[in-house]
């Protein structure tokens, strides 16, 4: 290993914890176990090399928006860290808008999907979830602040959407997941984060056995864990500003 490679190891490294050491504070702040909330490193963007070096730094599980980019990077990972981490199981979740078209890749390649926010989704990644694989873990993804141009199910429609996942054979419900708009001065979506949490509790009294709220990102990870998240989705905190290409 190079130098260079072993430094990048140790900043991988230092993020985590640094990161960690952000959702732990808050849990403290909020009365709440550490271990109630999971870190979902979102690697969009970044390089299977990267992802590595945060997996060899401790992390499993990670996310990505990009279905055919996160496709090709599950297999490179795995085929990379067979040697150097053969004992450790990656959990990927799908946490990016899905297109019919691309139902087969996710139902085949992930562990967890975050982005269902529509019946006929649902249906073709139950019906396309190979035998051999455990349900495919699902979070309806809920439109929690009403904002037009988002995807998300309605507020008004996220429990019916809910039943009907919880129902199919090859998906198993976890709970909901929402990205709220930042608000125009900056400060965390508090409302939309209260909105999602009275939801999740609301599924949590029906019986619908949901144990994830999967809402905060590097910028509102606290506010997020305060009201009650239990799964954050980093990204720029874990690997950097991100710069967009086409992918
Ligand atoms: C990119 C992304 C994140 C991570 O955002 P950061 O601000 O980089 O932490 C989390 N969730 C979703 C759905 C994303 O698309």
């Amino acid at each position: 290993m190079s130098t260079n490679f072993r430094n990048a190891d140790d900043e991988s490294a230092q993020r985590l914890r640094n990161v960690r050491s952000a959702i732990d504070t808050a849990c403290a702040q909020a009365g709440r176990e550490p271990s109630a909330v999971a870190l979902l490193a979102v690697s969009k963007t970044w390089p299977a090399l990267d992802v590595q070096r945060m997996a060899l730094a401790g992390q499993r599980q990670f996310g990505e928006n990009y279905i055919q980019e996160g496709v090709d990077k599950i297999v490179a990972v795995r085929d990379a860290l067979q040697t150097e981490l053969p004992d450790a199981v990656l959990v990927w979740h799908c946490i990016g808008p899905i297109q019919s078209n691309k139902t087969t890749l996710v139902a085949q390649h992930f562990d967890w999907v975050h982005s269902v926010d529509r019946l006929k989704i649902a249906q073709r990644l139950s019906d396309q979830r190979p035998a051999g694989m455990t349900p495919l873990q699902v979070c309806v993804q809920v439109n929690v602040d009403g904002a037009q141009t988002k995807s998300g199910v309605a507020l008004a429609e996220a429990t019916e959407l809910a039943r009907q996942v919880a129902q199919m054979p090859r998906l198993q419900l976890r709970g909901l997941m929402c990205i709220p708009d930042p608000r125009p001065d900056g400060s965390a979506p508090t409302e939309a984060f209260a909105t999602a949490a009275a939801l999740y509790q609301s599924w949590q009294d029906l019986g619908l056995g949901v144990d994830t709220l999967s809402m905060g990102m590097s910028a509102d990870l606290s506010e997020a864990v305060a009201a009650g998240s239990t799964m954050v989705r980093v990204g720029t905190a874990l690997f950097g500003q991100r710069t967009y290409a086409a992918s």
